[in-house]
């Protein structure tokens, strides 16, 4: 029995020696960090390979048709204004601007934001409802996820600028270095706050749900359905470069296109291989969405917000 009690002790022991050698072991309730940084780490690698993969079609300047498009959307129809984009995948946009930037940043895989902290700038020609609705998005990161967004004072070098021109609604993916535009088209990225969460979660550096490399388990792609020219939006990531953070495919994440997005004919072009299920939602993040934030920054709980 003594003998049982030492071996558990030493067991015990190399235990809690193991967790303080394991770096990722902000679950450990003793030495629980709430953010770390590691911007090396595969998940940040993972986005930039696919992001490199989109190669030339990245890169672009913001343009009206999209705007046009998006001034037209109904927010009853089943489509998300986000999917009308002419961008890559619809709403992912570098600007050539940005493009000796952006691909310096791409090769650095600098990526995320250091300790969740992403410093922004709200252009003045938002209305005060369209101001409320970009702050409503904002609380939700605060409550559900370690991302901090902070109103920029001035020093921080990089940052994102939320703008509102008619060019619909779009985003560059995770953090560029200097300044980088998040643009929401009022009032049709501004209808649902899913929308301006979809947007932001791409600021942080994630990727559309319905892209992951294994998405063919999950849901069938009509390409008959999709228009023409638009078939690399529903290009699927190789497996080597997933970055679902361990967390399962998710139908109700904001990041999920809808059933119908890039439809020629309204007839859908992605649709479940369970029955029943609604595909994305633009109310939120999801419990999944929550879970992916918080392994990409590195935190097991929700952070105070001042
Ligand atoms: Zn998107």
């Amino acid at each position: 029995m003594v003998a049982f009690r030492v071996s558990m002790t030493i067991v015990v022991n190399l235990c809690i020696l193991l967790s303080i050698l394991v770096s990722n072991c902000s679950s450990f309730p003793f030495f629980s960090n709430d953010i770390q940084d590691d911007e090396n780490d595969t998940d940040s690698d993972a986005v930039m390979t696919a992001l490199r993969d989109l190669g030339d079609k990245l890169f672009g300047e913001p343009n009206k048709d999209t705007g046009v498009a998006v001034s037209q959307w109904d927010p009853e129809s089943e489509l998300n204004p986000e999917e009308l984009g002419k961008y890559a995948e619809g709403d992912i946009l570098f600007r050539r601007t940005n493009e000796d930037l952006t691909r310096n940043g791409l090769k650095n895989a600098s990526a995320r934001w250091p300790k969740g902290v992403v410093p922004y700038e709200i252009s003045p020609y938002f209305s005060q409802k369209d101001r409320a609705m970009i702050m409503s998005a904002i609380d939700e990161y605060h409550k559900l996820t370690c991302v901090k967004f902070v109103p920029r004072t001035g020093s921080e070098p990089d940052y994102v600028m939320i703008t509102n021109s008619n060019s619909g609604c779009w985003s560059s993916v995770g953090r560029l270095g200097g300044v980088q535009e998040l643009n929401l088209q009022s009032p049709g990225c501004l209808t649902k706050k899913g929308t301006v969460m979809h947007e932001m979660m791409h600021a942080i550096g994630f990727l559309h749900e319905q892209n992951r490399w294994e998405r063919d388990q999950h849901v069938s792609i009509n390409w008959q359905n999709i228009e023409s020219g638009r078939e690399n939006n529903f290009e699927k990531a190789k497996k080597q470069q997933t970055d679902a953070q361990g967390v399962g495919y998710d139908y109700r994440s904001v990041m999920h296109y809808s059933s119908n997005a890039f439809s020629k004919n309204n007839q859908p072009t992605i649709v479940s291989k369970v029955h029943g299920v609604k595909l994305g939602q633009r109310d939120g993040l999801s419990r999944k969405d929550v879970q992916k934030i918080r392994h990409m920054y590195k935190c097991s709980k929700r952070r105070s917000v001042n």
